[in-house]
């Protein structure tokens, strides 16, 4: 019975270990951009083979096989260090990522193959690996404050990491590991295997649905967001909108458009090209003017709106004529002679009751009014009772 749990487990470890390989594998297929996916399918690789090895060829036997067997951990543990920083942008350092594995690598071949000790490979391997991996968890301390996944995933890890340290202990223990003469499994050793392959799994599953939240979320990201300004689509404006409306009671919600002025003729002289860099640098010059919950996107072409969540009519229009004479007095790297480019705008304040394409519509009959004042000025529903503040 225990034989046969103790192959069981023998042959599942490599088993899960091989599957994950492929699946990161088959990801960095499908998503070449994220080579972190390429490290951690080389990881699971080089454990498959470790722990096949091992299989093949117990570690008490030692003599050469061992020497390899070591390499292919450590080599796994470096790349999972790796692949784990890769994915947040960032690097181990040189100690931690090359140095160390390779040293610990000297110390496995050393008491393999010139002072021969299962023992210090025990302990080298596993509190190696340990060491290795543990200097990761400061770097990736911000998954603390991450999404579910990168939270699941940072702790798995470090409970990853540390359990090496316990194992060496057990490992070690009289009567754990193979009985070599009667080739029986203990039920100590039995429960290092399933651990490791529980935790392996963990961890590749942990790895793999955090990459596939990234993925969603960058593809929200480019869904929500406009190439040439980094701001909102209009899209985007309106699933932001209904959270904004209907404000909190005792909260006004304004919303200011702007159009620049004699876009075409920047087109038409300058080409297209400097027409959009344009965009891009009006786009970085709303973005750095308003309020971090304030909600900038562009409507297309050379409209951009601001939604502005409580906010009364004055400050919305103190807002737009700031943004307007930021505009007028920025020179356009892109536009030599010419000089500056201006904006006309609209605001608008919701009314009870009203919704998004409602404010906007009246906010463009005002903006429409401020081109037919001569464009470069704000214009505003009069009605509003607001006084001439700008
Ligand atoms: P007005 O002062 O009345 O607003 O005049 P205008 O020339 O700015 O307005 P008009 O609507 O006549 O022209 C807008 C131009 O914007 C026409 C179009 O070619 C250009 N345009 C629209 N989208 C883009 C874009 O993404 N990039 C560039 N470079 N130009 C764009
Ligand atoms: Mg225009
Ligand atoms: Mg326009």
């Amino acid at each position: 019975m225990l034989h046969d749990a103790g192959r069981f487990l023998a042959l599942v470890n490599p088993a899960i270990a091989l599957l994950l390989a492929l699946c990161f594998l088959f990801a960095w297929h499908h998503e070449r951009t994220r080579p972190h996916l390429l490290q951690l399918g080389a990881c699971y690789l080089l454990a498959a083979a470790a722990i096949g090895l091992q299989v093949l060829w117990p570690p008490r036997a030692g003599g050469g096989p061992a020497t390899i067997a070591g390499a292919l951990y450590l080599g796994s543990a470096a790349l999972l260090l790796h692949g784990m920083l890769a994915r947040i942008g960032a690097r181990p350092d040189r100690c931690a990522g090359v140095a160390l594995p390779l040293a610990l690598f000297g110390m496995v071949a050393w008491f393999d193959l010139v002072h021969p000790s299962l023992v210090a490979r025990i302990y080298v391997l596993n509190v190696g690996v340990a060491l290795i991996l543990l200097p990761g968890v400061a770097s990736l301390a911000p998954l603390r404050t991450g999404r579910t996944v990168d939270r699941v995933l940072l702790w798995v890890f470090v409970v990853f990491a540390l359990q090496f340290l316990p194992r060496t202990l057990l490992a070690l223990a009289p009567g754990t590991a193979h009985d070599a003469a009667a080739l029986l499994p203990t039920p100590c050793w039995l429960w290092l295997q399933a651990t490791l392959a529980l935790l392996l799994l963990a961890l590749g599953l942990a790895l793999l649905a955090a990459t596939a939240q990234d993925v969603i979320d960058d593809l929200r990201h480019e869904r929500d967001t406009d190439p040439l300004t980094q701001l909102h689509t209009r899209r985007s404006l309106e699933a932001l909108a209904a959270r904004q409306i209907p404000p909190r009671p005792g909260e006004k919600l304004s919303v200011l458009l702007c159009d620049l002025d004699y876009f075409k003729f920047i087109n038409d002289n300058y080409g297209h090209s400097a027409g959009d860099a344009v965009l891009t640098q009006v786009g970085r010059i709303i973005a750095a003017g308003i309020r971090r919950r304030d909600i900038a996107a562009r409507l297309g072409g050379e409209e951009f709106v601001v939604l502005l969540p409580d906010t009364p009519h004055e400050a919305a229009l103190q807002l737009a004529e700031r943004l307007r004479q930021t505009l007028e007095q920025t020179s356009m790297d892109v536009l030599p002679g010419m000089g500056n480019v201006t904006a006309s705008f609209g605001v608008a304040t919701l009314r009870p009751g009203e919704d998004l394409e409602a404010l906007l519509m009246r906010a463009d009959n005002v903006l429409y009014a401020a081109k037919n004042n001569g464009r470069n000025c704000v214009e505003w529903e009069r009605e509003a009772g607001v006084p001439a503040l700008v």
